[in-house]
């Protein structure tokens, strides 16, 4: 039998762990910061790339082997792509997934009925190894937002997602579904093929 092997994900989000870890299969074991008292890294930067830098070079330094880093988030056309890099936080509290939906309805309810819905989720993953960026990655899925929260799975944004080519929300289709064709499963696809040529 091969032995999987171990990738540290720089989140305490358990829903992209398990995410990344269905889509990655059984050659890969998967843990997360929530593994061990790693301290918090601080998401200072402005774009995607720059906050899954910074938390992949940072966990790097404490830990042997390679470390895999996803900063992610939703971009909404009508809102000069808005919640962008501040997607956890756009309600204010980090986090706060109920708050944040709540707070997405009523910036485009302020908007007439008629405005365009587009958005894409964004994900960018970045692999650094001794506190080095190694390489980094980009995945998308484009989609438009509802007015009402529709479906109980997954996270974030989920119940206010249709992605493009569907009619219901990331949040009725479920994992099986989305890990075919999310924003995360695009840049891992990447991820994966990078580290087979490694
Ligand atoms: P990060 O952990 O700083 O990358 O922030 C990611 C945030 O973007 C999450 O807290 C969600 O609000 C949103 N997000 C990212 N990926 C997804 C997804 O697959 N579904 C729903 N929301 C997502």
């Amino acid at each position: 039998m091969v032995t999987p092997t171990t990738l540290l994900i720089a989140t305490r989000n358990t829903h992209k762990t398990s995410e990344i870890q269905a889509m990655l299969g059984v050659a890969f074991h998967v843990l997360d910061l929530t593994s061990a008292d790693f301290p918090e890294v601080a998401e200072t930067g402005t774009t995607f790339l720059e906050n899954a830098t910074l938390k992949a070079v940072e966990i790097s330094k404490l830990t042997d082997g390679i470390v895999l880093s996803d900063d992610s988030g939703l971009e909404v056309d009508a809102l000069n792509g808005e919640p962008g890099v501040y997607s956890s936080r756009y309600a204010g509290t980090d986090g706060d997934n109920e708050a944040n939906n709540a707070k997405l309805m009523s910036e485009l309810g302020k908007l007439p009925a008629t405005t365009d819905k587009s958005a894409r989720f964004r994900c960018v993953m970045v692999i650094a190894e001794n506190g080095e960026r190694l390489a980094h990655f980009d995945g998308a899925v484009e989609g438009s937002i509802i007015s009402e929260l529709t479906g109980d799975k997954g996270f974030g944004y989920d119940p206010l997602f249709i992605p493009d080519g569907y009619e219901k929300t990331f949040a009725q289709l479920g994992d099986g579904v989305k890990n075919t064709l999310s924003h995360r499963a695009e840049a891992l696809k990447q991820v994966i093929g990078w580290l087979a040529n490694r």
